[in-house]
């Protein structure tokens, strides 16, 4: 059997609960999920919704957040870290869905990578989780997940992506993201990955001699 099927079959099959979209997947709009993405870089997911609300109670909408001084967006979003940078996106991503889209946020991997501070992380994401398609959004456990399992030998998010996106059977590339998302989370995890209690471990070319994951913080991936 083909070494990619075989790891999302075993996922598939250990997954505890059925697999649901969770955290900052779910927001009201497509626009409150693309904020959300952006915030979500180097951030943890608890910081990132508490960023998220303060900026939402505020202003939920590109005219209300472009209406808001860049120096109050910053201070709204504090908790998320690299606030500044992420309040002049912010700002921009606004200005841009405004001017560009008529406020509408796009629906197409193009036109998601053509905002300002969005990349293809938070591209899939959307398209994933807002749009319903069957993509596979490559964040820091996915990468180290993916990467430790021989799924990809590529150094950058994006080209774990491109080589999920071409080996992936299509049947699991719906909850691809997420069974490989919560493996990295709570079984493949950066520093002591488990592999004692891994249902990988007699498919995985790194068990038990993995070594630690560190995020790069200028990438977004782990390195190593
Ligand atoms: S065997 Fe270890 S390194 Fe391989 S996927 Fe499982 S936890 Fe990760």
């Amino acid at each position: 059997m083909n070494p990619v099927t075989a790891v999302m079959e075993r996922l598939a099959a250990a997954a505890r609960t059925p697999v649901t979209d969770v955290g900052v997947k779910r927001r009201r709009s497509a626009f409150q999920s693309l904020v959300a993405c952006l915030l979500s870089a180097q951030s943890r997911d608890a910081n990132t919704k508490k960023a998220a609300d303060a900026l939402f109670a505020a202003a939920a909408t590109p005219a209300a957040i472009l209406a808001l001084d860049e120096a109050r967006i910053a201070e709204l979003i504090r908790p998320c870290g690299l606030y500044n940078s992420k309040a002049r996106n912010l700002k921009r991503l606004c200005r841009d869905l405004l001017d560009r889209h008529g406020g509408e946020v796009p629906s197409d991997r193009e036109g998601l990578m053509a905002l300002p501070g969005i990349g293809r992380k938070c591209a899939d994401i959307m398209l994933r989780f807002v749009y319903g398609e069957p993509v596979i959004a490559v964040d820091t456990h996915v990468f180290r997940a993916a990467r430790r399992l021989g799924l990809s030998q590529a150094s950058t998010a994006d080209g774990v992506a491109r080589d999920l996106e071409a080996t992936v059977p299509a049947r699991f590339k719906h909850d691809a993201h997420l069974l490989l998302l919560e493996h990295g989370k709570r079984i493949c995890r950066s520093r002591q990955p488990r592999c004692d209690a891994c249902v990988l471990a007699e498919l995985c070319p790194s068990a038990r001699t993995a070594a630690p994951m560190r995020v790069a913080r200028a990438s977004g991936v782990s390195q190593g």
